[in-house]
């Protein structure tokens, strides 16, 4: 079956009724890179960069990391490559880093807030993204986004350290593209006063449901409860796209929720814009996208907001992809 689905690798992920939702790769090592175009993605939604300081005895340094993302952004030019700042903490520490005790890391310091706690480890890497970012495919976003306060904080850093580049005669882009991750219910609810500080969004599903349903998405005991169609999801996902593009921003899923066949037509009835999944799952759901008609996909999302259990979205869901299969 592999092989067929490779036979996916240069058609467009396109609807029958020609409605195109790009699809990217998730990535967290450069040495998957090669696997991107080869399993038919076009370009790295997500970068999980945190991967470049997990297992090593030395942190990269402003250089090394620069390296790295330019090597993946040459890798995919012209595609766009998202690289994703630090989502460090909790159970992603570097050796050597101190964890500071915290009853409750997942809700502690991490992510966007341990770069805005640490600015030296967050700068430099904005400024090697920055440095990268001669590459003009290179965008930027931030993880674990709760406020627009860490969002205006975090550009304001970004900006000292263009300036800092432009001391040392160092060209980068002025107009990268910044995003931000939309995977604390928080973030979600106050899309619209976080829009006019970014160009796009990325929905981490994994946390948003974790972090709505107050479910560990890694245990077992509650997994039960773990649902990307209950109606607090599908309607935060709606609410997070309609205020994108009513700000003239994308959206993108870069969590699971993207990979899984059953739920695709879901997210691109909802009016997703680009779904990132790990290059092993891109030709199964760019088979899914093809075998697929849009108004089918708009018809699905406007039962699933007026839906009042996850069991019945569910159901919906399956029909589709039965009918399509
Ligand atoms: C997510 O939370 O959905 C996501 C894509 O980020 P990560 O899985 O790296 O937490
Ligand atoms: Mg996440």
């Amino acid at each position: 079956i592999l092989s067929e689905l490779d036979t996916l690798r240069d058609k467009p992920p396109e609807t029958k009724d020609g409605y195109l939702v790009p699809i990217t790769a998730n990535i967290e090592l450069l040495e998957e890179l090669e696997a991107v175009g080869a399993r038919g993605a076009k370009g790295i939604g997500l970068f999980r960069t945190e991967f470049l300081f997990l297992g090593v005895k030395t942190l990269p340094d402003e250089d090394a990391q620069a390296a790295a993302y330019e090597r993946a952004a040459k890798s995919q030019y012209p595609s766009p490559v998202v690289i994703r700042t630090l989502d460090l903490g909790a159970d992603k520490l570097p050796a050597g880093f101190e964890a500071k005790d915290e009853l409750n890391p997942f809700l502690g310091d991490r992510a966007i807030r341990l770069c805005l706690s640490h600015p030296e480890l967050f700068k430099t890497q904005l400024r090697a993204i920055l440095r990268a970012s001669v590459h003009e495919n290179i965008r930027m976003m931030y993880p674990m986004v709760s406020c627009v306060q860490e969002v205006m904080d975090a550009n304001t850093l970004l900006r000292q350290c263009m300036m800092e580049l432009s001391e040392r005669k160092i060209p980068f882009n002025e107009n990268i593209q910044i995003g931000t991750m939309i995977e604390v219910p928080s973030a979600a609810l106050v899309a619209d006063i976080i829009a006019p500080h970014v160009s796009f969004f990325s929905l981490g599903t994994n946390d948003l449901i974790q972090y709505t349903m107050a479910v560990d998405r890694g245990n077992e005991n509650v997994a039960h409860l773990y649902k990307p169609t209950h109606m607090a999801i599908v309607r935060l996902i709606d609410h997070v796209v309609k205020v994108s593009h009513k700000y003239g921003l994308w959206t993108c899923v870069c969590g699971q929720m993207a990979a899984n066949p059953k739920l695709v037509p879901l997210l691109i009835g909802l009016g997703v814009d680009e779904l990132s999944v790990s290059p092993s799952q891109a030709p199964m759901i760019k088979d899914v996208v093809r075998k697929l008609y849009y108004s089918g996909a708009v018809e699905l999302a406007q039962q699933a907001l007026v839906s009042r259990s996850a069991e019945h979205v569910d159901a919906l869901c399956h029909k589709l992809i039965e009918e399509i299969a």
